[in-house]
């Protein structure tokens, strides 16, 4: 019986952590290993009530890779997954837990940044950019980035102003970051 049930216990265990490793790779894109676009919603959840209930300014950061289709036409399909890679992995090693990093789909991704006010997390996401310039071998990124502001905020409000600050930044000549304050909603 105590061998029956240490097997037991072992094959419980073995389906416990596979358990575990499907559960992680649902909420990982597989291509980067960067969170997936649906875990933007319970993360605003979560980080928008600790701002609320703390006080805490929380801000909101999405980029895009400038030109991507002529990455896939010059260097193919598999040398534009590469510099999707390359763009998370040193993004990922230069963020901590105040940090949600998520590949949204395609070429954007989304950064949420707790205890980041509007020009912490501009600031932050300017220094991402020239490294990434720096690092990429000629990929540049475009950024948008808005802030929240309280209450009477929402998810697509965040969205929103970033599309917006992103689509200004591709504007001014792409490998930029502009601001909700640039496109009049701050
Ligand atoms: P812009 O500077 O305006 O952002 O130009 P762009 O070429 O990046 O814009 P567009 O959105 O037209 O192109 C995005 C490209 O991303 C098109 C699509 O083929 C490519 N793409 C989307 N997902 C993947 C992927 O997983 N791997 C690769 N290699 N390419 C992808
Ligand atoms: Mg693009």
């Amino acid at each position: 019986q105590m061998m029956l049930d240490a097997q037991l216990a072992r094959e419980n265990s073995a389906l416990a952590q596979e358990l575990q490793v499907s559960q992680d790779e649902a909420k990982h894109d597989f291509l980067t290993g960067c969170y997936n676009r649906f875990q933007l919603e319970p993360n605003f959840e979560r980080f928008a009530g600790l701002a609320e209930k703390n006080g805490f300014p929380f801000s909101y950061a999405i980029f895009d890779i400038d030109h991507f289709k002529e990455v896939n036409d010059t260097r193919g399909h598999l040398g534009g997954d590469q510099a999707l890679r390359g763009i998370a992995e040193i993004v990922q090693a230069r963020i901590d837990r105040r940090h949600i990093f998520i590949r949204y789909g395609g070429d954007e991704f989304i950064l949420l940044g707790l205890h980041y006010d509007l020009e912490a997390m501009t600031a932050f996401c300017e220094r991402l950019r020239v490294i990434l310039e720096e690092r990429m071998g000629g990929v540049t990124l475009s950024f948008g980035i808005s802030t929240w502001h309280g209450g009477c905020d929402s998810l697509p409000g965040l969205i929103a102003r970033a599309d917006r600050a992103l689509y200004r930044s591709k504007e001014k000549g792409r490998n930029a970051v502009s601001d909700e304050s640039e496109i009049g909603a701050a």
